[in-house]
């Protein structure tokens, strides 16, 4: 018997499989996968909290 069994994961970002163990970027595959998943991340809260004024175009029935 041995502790030595690696356990893949599937990076979330790219689908690839990975090992975890000895991963600092788990459970990415990658530094770049990692930083794109979280821009994502970011991306989205950042257009969701900025999206305050819903439906201001549609009160231009006027013209
Ligand atoms: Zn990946």
């Amino acid at each position: 018997m041995s502790d030595t069994t690696t356990t893949i994961i599937q990076c979330p970002h790219c689908r690839k499989e990975t090992p975890w163990q000895g991963n600092p970027f788990r459970p990415f595959c990658s530094k770049r996968c990692k930083t794109m998943d979280l821009a994502a991340w970011a991306d989205e809260e950042y257009r969701i909290a900025s999206e305050d004024s819903p439906g201001e175009d549609e009160s231009d029935d006027h013209h």
